[in-house]
């Protein structure tokens, strides 16, 4: 025998290195078949490395070490926090909207208890599952009746459904939107069973358009908001008001799907592009939906408001019953909803709306102090402060832009790509975006309480 099959010959076996000190360690914190695969990986490495001649060490101690590193990995969760260093508040791909504290409290209080979620503590009788958002929903809104279902490509397939299948409904052509994330109006429409009327052009509709569009199969008129789309220039389209008296005279239901839905009037910020739902609703409009998490900043959910009619018959829908909300997302809701029964304090406590409206001379403040703690030890890479401009993201808000001020890092010795790629793929991830040969993190999202972690992740990334 050889010095290299002697060694192997000592390699411990499996159920060695299991039943060592380590073995019951690593049982009583991971899944047993990722163990021992762990411990399977770690001996033919060790193998590999003695036939390489690169290791005589044949000791469960030397193994230790990456056995515990590849257990770790393969039992790591796959959904894990980001850092959102894009200044996209509310950006789809890494989760739209942070919930507020008081959400999260009451998340977990409903998750970890019964309740009442379809129960009548005053009767003793079954309840409804919405009833606990109505009066709150009606208080915050103005709205005669409300309620949320699984999100709002749910709410407007089960409206559409309810209100108008195997009928026509009237939409403008510079309203057949696709939002992302395949949301078609077109197709949602299809889906509901009801069929679609289209009318005026891709820039211009009147209100003649919609009268000449009526007949007796007309179920539904229905705007759309254009969200993450605009048509400028020569255009004309007819506002909530207008429609809403037009279909009031003839006896129709006018729905609105506003997409993001903003609770909070956005004028004194110097936004003028979007109403706030309490004021579409003024309008007289029918019914309106829009996103839990988008500008309200809740869990993902589609609200369904409007006059108490509509809400009845919607809610009779068999569908509704499929697209259900669930009770620890009606526990966020709520929470976030009570939020907005003060305004101030949905400035102040809900992620969202507080970054979105956050001074950009705070924003200034974070990024100067990444900046400097970064300068520190970083003498290599060019390190500024960019005013730059953050987006709402979501489809939301998509003509306004939010001032902010940006780190920019021009690496010395790796491309700006690398770098990108390094962040991404640390612990915990970075995302951020790239502009020209610079990185740019935009503080606009990333928390003071994150700010440690960025600066060790551009560290770490760079060496
Ligand atoms: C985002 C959006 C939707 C889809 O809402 P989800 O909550 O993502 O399902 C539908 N309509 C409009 C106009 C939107 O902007």
């Amino acid at each position: 025998m050889n010095r290299k099959q002697e060694l192997l010959s000592h390699l411990p076996s499996v159920d060695e290195v299991l039943k060592s000190g380590y073995g019951s360690e690593w049982l009583g914190t991971y899944p047993r078949r990722y163990v021992l695969a762990a411990i399977r990986e770690g001996i033919d490495l060790r193998r590999k490395e003695i036939l390489e001649g690169t290791t005589a060490d044949v000791s469960v101690e030397s193994m230790v070490p990456d056995i515990t590193a590849r257990v770790e990995k393969l039992s790591s969760l796959s959904l894990r926090p980001v850092i959102n260093a894009t200044g996209i508040v509310i950006h789809t791909n890494l989760g739209r909207s942070v919930l507020s504290e008081k959400a999260v409290e009451n998340m977990t209080r409903i998750a970890t208890q019964y309740s009442n979620l379809e129960f009548d503590l005053g009767t003793g009788k079954r309840g409804k599952r919405y009833s606990h958002i109505k009066k709150l929903l009606r208080e915050i809104t103005g709205a005669e009746d409300g309620f949320a279902v699984n999100n709002n490509a749910a709410a407007v397939l089960l409206c559409l459904s309810a209100l108008a299948k195997g009928r026509e409904v009237i939409v403008s052509r510079g309203e057949l939107v696709e939002i992302g994330g395949s949301f078609r109006v077109p197709d949602v429409m299809a889906q509901s069973g009801a069929a679609l009327k289209e009318v005026g052009t891709t820039n211009k509709t009147h209100l003649h358009d919609y009268e000449r569009a009526m007949n007796d199969s007309t179920a539904l008129i229905l705007k759309v908001h254009q969200s993450n789309y605009r048509i400028t220039g020569f255009t004309e389209d007819v506002s909530i008001e207008k429609l809403a008296a037009f279909g009031h005279g003839r006896n129709i239901p006018v729905m609105h799907d506003l997409g993001s839905g903003c609770l909070i009037n956005l004028k004194p910020y110097g936004i003028h592009t979007e109403p706030s739902v309490q004021e579409i609703l003024k309008s007289g409009v029918d019914i309106v939906t829009f996103s839990g998490d988008k500008l309200l900043g809740g869990p993902q959910a589609g609200l369904i408001l409007g006059r108490k009619e509509c809400i009845e018959k919607i809610q009779k829908h068999p569908l509704t019953r499929a697209v259900r909300i669930d009770k620890l997302t009606l526990a966020a809701l709520e929470a976030t909803l009570l939020e907005y029964a003060d305004e101030e304090h949905a400035k102040e406590n809900i992620p969202t709306v507080k970054m979105l409206l956050e001074d950009p001379e705070k924003i200034r403040a974070r990024a100067k102090k990444i900046a400097v703690l970064l300068r520190r030890d970083l003498k290599d890479a060019a390190i500024e402060i960019i005013k730059d401009s953050s987006q709402a993201g979501g489809g939301s808000l998509p003509e306004v832009n939010f001032p902010t001020f940006a780190v920019s890092i021009k690496p010395g010795k790796i491309t700006v790509n690398e770098l990108e790629e390094r962040l991404r793929s640390g612990r915990p991830s970075i995302v951020a975006r790239i502009k020209g040969d610079s990185l740019i993190l935009d503080p606009r999202t990333i928390s003071t309480e994150e700010v440690e972690a960025v600066v060790k992740g551009v560290r770490a990334a760079l060496r």
